[in-house]
């Protein structure tokens, strides 16, 4: 029997073009040049369905419309009028061509100015209605005029760029407001076949609204408190389908037998006593409990979290040498080549003494002791268990790397893999032993991002956790310093006396290239510039992601044995990497990066007994800035600086950009939205109580399943 939604979606089908459906590609909407297309490609945007899921950031609210005389009394606003008078002429001075209207009501009319937008006069002819918001300005000449207000001419239709809440994307330079807006307004009628899969009787418990509703809503919404509602139900959704995920994978995982792993006490203590420092007692606590659960027979799923430079790898390495010892694989997941080749070194130096075969596996190299090997070969050894740990990028995800008697699998800086790279290695891991049903080797993630325990058990659901929260003995605190223009000079000639030292300096840049934009600074031009102008008798070396890896890995390994001295580069030094010796960071153009992620980059220093120091170079002198970056000379750890960040800059900013990826389930929902976690927690749970199975929910287990985000266990 069809239900009263059915008939409607039928209904709907008609009406629309049979094309139409929510994965039509872009190309085949109207009015889409190939230029454009190009555009939203850029932003990730390929059908329909991707436009219906590009969510504004923000709103700006013209949903007042004001009489021509109420707005001549206010800064801003929107009114609809009519035009009365429109022509271009050009400015005496500046050739720029500028447009002016006589725009008016039945109370009054106002003069508004465009600049170069000479079309205007052709689409805004005398006559014409039309909305226009934007500010007033006063002018001693030219008495009050509407400055470049957005405008949108009146028609049957709603508007959508004016005279509403108007909602503001996440767009590149080359794409407009307004572009973007009418695509969107033109996919718009495709929310309403999207399925709900959202079980009703979740959605009829937290009162949540339709998906249809909720995706018109977030573009275009009638009003606040319905935003508000539609927002909510979409955050849900996001922070719903993690938890569902969470417990299917706990459930699976129960399922499956691991390899137990033989705490050998003797050798552990032994290593430990070989290194060069004391353990600090977080990371004592943290292997002991990893080491615990490595000897159980069911896999160990666990985080480990710890502040930048808390050094998690040694605690890693613990977990290798008795896994090894019980002669089971380990593999060892980074997600840079740097940082994969640098724990290759030292993972190889520290556990010399024994015979372990360690490889490096990247996509540009492939290392088995110390030599480089055709992949075919690599694969079979690593198949026929002639190599005991694996170190690698994403490289070790690809189809041919199968282990012979895989125990464990750690991932380093897990926050930059996606969800599907993590469910990879898990499958790829299960795929290991095909003659072994139900068998998973042990898992352990590491990564510094500053979670609190209980926020990180609601998301990580899955997950058991362990905390490194005490930095090394001896550690001195970083001297960090916003340096003022006029300071500049006075920063190099401290630099090159510490260099004389013997230490040594990275100099961070937020670009590449030279950029048309001024003053934003560049890898290229500031290596220039220091190896002409400040430094020439130093030796430089510069950094950044488009040099070809082998480049990359000389660069990296003779900064790492002090034949360089300073390391201009963009921020793909920012993840994990270790160099003791450089005890001094430049950061270009400071304001560009987030909190978070500049304390990230500053975490490369400080990591031994000398004192370190940091100076911050903003571009941009205001306060604002100045009172952000200060926020990085007081936060203590990483956990207050988040803090401070959603204090300053609102939930959306905590991670900053580049961090991002760390949860890309979460498009809308913020770590902060603490409530609707608890229910879609809550409403997961009961979802899947017992032993309930998806099936019951086709939908769900359909968008679960697109997700790709399962752990699919054949
Ligand atoms: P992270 O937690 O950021 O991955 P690392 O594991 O890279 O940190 O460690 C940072 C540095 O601190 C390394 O040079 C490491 O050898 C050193 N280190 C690790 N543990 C200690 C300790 N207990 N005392 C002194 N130095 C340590
Ligand atoms: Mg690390």
């Amino acid at each position: 029997m069809l239900t009263k939604d059915l008939i409607y979606v039928i209904i709907l089908y008609a009406k629309l073009r049979p094309a139409m459906n929510p994965s039509i590609p872009l190309s085949q909407f109207k009015k889409i040049g190939s230029a454009t297309l190009k555009k939203l490609d850029r932003l990730g945007l390929k059908t329909a369905q991707d436009l219906l899921y590009h969510y504004p950031f923000r709103y700006e609210d013209w949903s007042k419309i004001l009489t021509v005389a109420e707005l001549k009394t206010q800064k801003t606003g929107t009114v609809k009028a009519k035009i009365n008078l429109i022509a271009n002429h050009r400015s005496p001075r500046k050739r720029m061509v500028i447009t002016e209207a006589i725009i008016g009501d039945k109370t009054d009319s106002i003069k508004a100015v465009w600049f170069n937008q000479p079309f205007l006069a052709t689409t805004l002819r005398q006559g014409t209605e039309a909305y226009f918001a934007g500010k007033i300005d006063f002018d001693e000449t030219y008495g009050l005029e509407l400055l470049n207000p957005s405008y949108e001419i009146v028609n049957k239709h709603e508007p959508i760029h004016t005279g509403r809440l108007v909602p503001v994307y996440p767009t590149t330079a080359a794409l407009s407001q307004k572009q973007i807006r009418s695509l969107i307004r033109q996919a718009l009628p495709l929310a309403q076949i999207l399925n709900d899969w959202l079980p009703r009787e979740i959605r009829t418990k937290y009162n949540l609204p339709a998906l249809s509703m909720a995706i018109e809503q977030i573009h275009f919404p009638s009003s606040q408190p319905w935003l508000k509602r539609c927002l909510h139900r979409l955050k849900f959704d996001e922070l719903f389908l993690i938890q569902i995920q969470n417990l299917l994978i706990r459930r699976e995982l129960k399922r499956y037998q691991a390899p137990t792993i033989k705490f050998n006490l003797e050798e552990t203590k032994k290593l430990v006593a070989t290194l060069p420092f004391q353990l600090t007692d977080s990371q004592r606590k943290s292997a002991w409990e990893i080491l615990q659960n490595l000897e159980q027979s069911r896999p160990m799923n666990r985080l480990l979290e710890g502040d930048v430079g808390s050094g998690k790898t040694v605690v890693a390495i613990l977990a290798i040498l008795n896994t090894c010892l019980t002669k089971y694989q380990v593999a060892y997941m980074a997600p840079t080549e740097i940082l994969a080749k640098q724990h290759f070194e030292t993972i190889s130096k520290l556990l010399k003494k024994y015979s372990f075969k360690v490889a490096l596996l990247t996509h540009s190299e492939k290392i088995v002791n110390g030599k480089k090997v055709v992949a075919k070969n690599f694969y079979e050894q690593i198949a026929r268990q002639k190599i005991d740990i694996v170190i690698g990028t994403h490289a070790l995800l690809q189809e041919g790397v199968s282990f012979a008697q895989l125990g464990l699998a750690i991932i380093d800086e897990q926050h930059r893999f996606g969800v599907e790279q993590r469910a990879q290695l898990t499958r790829e891991s299960h795929r290991a032993q095909p003659n072994q049903q139900n068998y998973s080797p042990h898992f352990l993630s590491m990564t510094a991002t500053p979670i609190p325990r209980s926020l990180a058990l609601t998301l990580y659901g899955d997950l058991d956790l362990s905390i490194i929260d005490q930095m090394p003995k001896g550690r001195k605190k970083i001297a960090t310093q916003i340096v003022q223009p006029d300071a500049r000079a006075e920063t190099y000639d401290f630099v090159r006396q510490q260099i004389k030292n013997g230490r040594q300096a990275f100099v961070i840049c937020p670009l590449i290239d030279p950029s048309d934009k001024l003053g934003v600074k560049s890898v290229k031009d500031e290596y220039d510039k220091l190896k002409k102008n400040i430094f020439p008798d130093l030796k430089i070396a510069m950094l950044h992601g488009r040099l070809k890896s082998e480049e990359k890995e000389k660069i990296m390994a003779t900064f790492l044995n002090n034949e360089t001295n300073v390391l201009v580069s963009t921020t793909v030094v920012e993840v994990g990497i270790d160099v003791p010796n450089a005890t001094m960071m430049l950061i270009e153009g400071a304001e560009r990066f987030g909190l978070a992620q500049l304390y990230q980059l500053r975490g490369r220093i400080g990591r031994s007994t000398y004192q370190s120091y940091c100076f911050l170079f903003a571009e941009n002198q205001n306060i604002k800035t100045y009172e952000r970056l200060k926020a990085l000379l007081t936060a203590k750890n990483g956990f207050e600086l988040a803090e401070k960040d959603l204090e300053l800059r609102g939930p959306g900013e905590i991670f900053g950009t580049e961090q991002s990826g760390y949860l890309e389930g979460l498009k809308i929902a913020k770590l902060t939205d603490t409530d609707i976690i608890k229910e879609a927690q809550e409403a997961a749970t009961q979802i899947l109580s017992g032993n309930a199975e998806l099936r019951k929910y086709p939908l769900l287990a359909k968008k679960i399943k697109a997700l790709e985000k399962i752990i699919h266990l054949e």
